[in-house]
């Protein structure tokens, strides 16, 4: 068991491409299915190459035959990216029947989770739910601040990398 205590991460914000960041962990907002998909998770699998599919393959065969399930988070090599592990979760779909915000807080919960259980000790967050899954932006963002800042770690550095500069106000006023 991790003892998940400690300081407070220190909470920062980047501009751009999640697969150009250096982390210990990349988080990705991956879909169920763990194979892919657009988005972030298009770009995690373009630029981590075929060990990454190759793992999310294994996961689906052992563990995630039904899929990884919405809020959950799980972890892969990184593969060809700047990273030691990708931690995969799935943000819930904005409007579907059960997707409250305890989900997407979730996501970031887990994911955490996973990152201690590895040893991570810097993990890059995208603004998970905020594209294809439609989820509005600042409430995301304040979703995604609240539940890093309420979770217990030992990880140093969350940061968030937001794509355009709507994101990355959405979450900068949350910084603030
Ligand atoms: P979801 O299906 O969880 O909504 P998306 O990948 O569609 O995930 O989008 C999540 C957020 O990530 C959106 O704000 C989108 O603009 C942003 N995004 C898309 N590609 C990248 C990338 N390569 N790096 C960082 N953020 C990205």
């Amino acid at each position: 068991m991790t003892d998940p205590t400690g300081p407070a991460p220190a909470l920062t914000l980047a501009q751009g491409d999640i697969t150009r960041e250096h982390a210990d962990a990349l988080v990705n907002a991956a879909n169920s299915s763990l194979l892919g998909g657009g988005g972030v998770d298009g770009a995690i699998h373009r630029r981590g190459g075929p060990a990454v599919l190759a793992a999310c393959r294994d996961l689906r065969a052992s563990r995630y035959g039904r899929g990884l399930p919405t809020g959950q988070a799980v972890a892969t090599t990184a593969g060809d990216l700047d990273a030691r592990w990708v931690i995969h979760t799935v943000g819930p779909v904005y409007g579907a029947p059960g997707a409250d915000p305890s989900l997407l807080a979730s996501c970031y919960r887990e994911s955490l989770r996973v990152a201690d259980e590895l040893g991570a000790r810097t993990v890059a967050f995208p603004a998970i739910s905020t594209g294809a899954y439609g989820w509005p932006l600042d409430e995301a963002a304040r979703i995604a601040v609240a539940t890093v800042r309420a979770t217990p770690t030992r990880v140093d550095e969350v940061r968030f990398v937001l794509f355009d500069d709507r994101a990355h106000a959405a979450f900068a006023a949350q910084l603030d």
